[in-house]
């Protein structure tokens, strides 16, 4: 294909995306990701973040983050076998072993290359993963890259799982079977119904992997879903970024030592792409203080959670059915939630609107993550835009 026609190809593609309202339009924050930010000069209440407890422009972590920079420099210079691991890692890791319970972290560059690279480094072609049909898209890609069978089941249906895991073993076809799950499934809150999923691993011999991207700082006194559930010794992956709750950005596994050196000895971003720096470490450090100490942080979170998920369901609004704060406000309709999106926007609300691919076809939806950073007014002020808009385009 020449350049030409890959040009044509791309914008032909591009086109169509656009005209079936599946093409996201970027914009660009002039300042920090708060629960009011700034775009072209104007202020929007912020409902888009995974900010949950506002430490991204928490005081204490900026200051952590300023004074990594003047110790360590702007970048960590190589990866973290060669001599990309600093001090301030170790420090991480073994916090995030405490916090979470478990004997042995690992820290990655980001939660979507944790999953890439913690699912391929265990499981191979010889194997098969059973993955909930809603897993986020790094763990579907974790699972391609890997070469393993994947056995998709429906959303959270214990009985499908049991099914097929049942079928899975005794084929007898694989050396080893894993089962993943969300801990809460990002596009719609709900929580992963691990105490079955155990149950069901423990009968049929699965490796148990749960990603707790959502529910880390925000179930569990902040330790997550599997904390939530007091199954910290039963999983074996247990996944979580450093960019939602925490604040920052990067991702982890923590599971016991014999995991952790598995992985630091053979996935691949550990092995082959530089790792975080300093000033990315040195405030996740700070966060999970933060956390530890704070219950009225999460409070804060749950309370504004509870206040908007109301308000929307007042106002005649389908919200799904989300247990955390994550709330879904469910259009169906790709465009027509493009446009409620956009008149949002224009009335100073930014709520992204989600469509396919990140949630399935006619699963259109606005995903408004409230904080522990707002405010009552704010989130008051956001619904009575809600219904402004819902009305004008009579959805409600
Ligand atoms: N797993 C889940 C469930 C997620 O929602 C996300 C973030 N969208 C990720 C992994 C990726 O995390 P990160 O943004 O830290 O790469």
């Amino acid at each position: 294909m020449s350049s030409k026609q890959l040009t044509d190809f791309l914008s032909e593609n591009l086109n169509e995306l656009k005209s079936k309202g599946l093409y996201n339009v970027i914009d660009p924050l002039q300042g920090a990701n708060g629960p009011v930010i700034t775009i072209a000069g104007k202020e929007y209440i912020n409902l888009s973040s995974n900010n949950y407890l506002g430490l991204a422009t928490d005081a204490r972590l900026i200051q952590a983050a300023v004074e990594a920079v003047n110790v360590y420099g702007a970048g960590a210079g190589a990866v973290r076998t060669i001599n990309g691991t600093l001090d301030v890692h170790v420090q991480l890791e073994e916090k995030l072993a405490e916090f979470k319970k478990t004997e042995a972290v690992v820290v990655y560059q980001s939660g979507f290359n944790c999953n890439m690279a913690a699912i391929s480094a265990v499981m191979d072609q010889n194997d098969a993963i059973l993955s909930d049909e809603l897993n986020h898209a790094s763990i579907i890609e974790g699972c391609r890259l890997s070469k393993a069978k994947i056995i998709r089941y429906s959303h959270s249906d214990m009985d499908d799982l049991r099914i097929k895991a049942k079928a899975a073993k005794e084929s007898g076809l694989y050396k080893k079977l894993m089962v993943i799950t969300d801990g809460v499934f990002s596009m719609d809150g709900d929580i992963a119904k691990l105490p079955e999923i155990i149950d069901i691993a423990a009968e049929y011999d699965l490796i148990t992997y749960v990603d707790d991207a959502h529910g880390s700082g925000v179930l569990g006194s902040g330790a997550g879903t599997v904390k939530h559930f007091g199954l910290s010794d039963q999983v074996d992956f247990q996944i979580g970024t450093l960019s939602k709750a925490i604040g920052v950005v990067g991702g982890y596994v923590a599971g016991k030592r014999e995991l952790i050196d598995w992985l630091k000895a053979r996935s691949k971003p550990f092995l082959f792409s530089t790792s975080l720096p300093a000033a990315a470490v040195a405030p996740c450090i700070v966060a999970i203080d933060i956390i530890k100490t704070s219950p009225d942080l999460m409070g804060r979170l749950w309370g504004n959670g509870n206040l908007l998920k109301k308000g929307l369901q007042d106002l005649g609004f389908d919200i799904g059915k989300s247990e955390t704060p994550i709330t879904p406000c469910i259009i169906a309709d790709e465009k027509m939630t493009q446009l409620f999106s956009k008149r949002l926007y224009e009335e100073g609300v930014y709520a992204k609107a989600i469509v396919f691919p990140t949630v399935p076809k006619g699963g259109g939806r606005i995903r408004n993550m409230p904080t522990a950073a707002h405010t009552p007014l704010m989130l008051e002020k956001a619904l009575s835009v809600y219904e402004k808009v819902g009305k004008e385009l009579k959805l409600i």
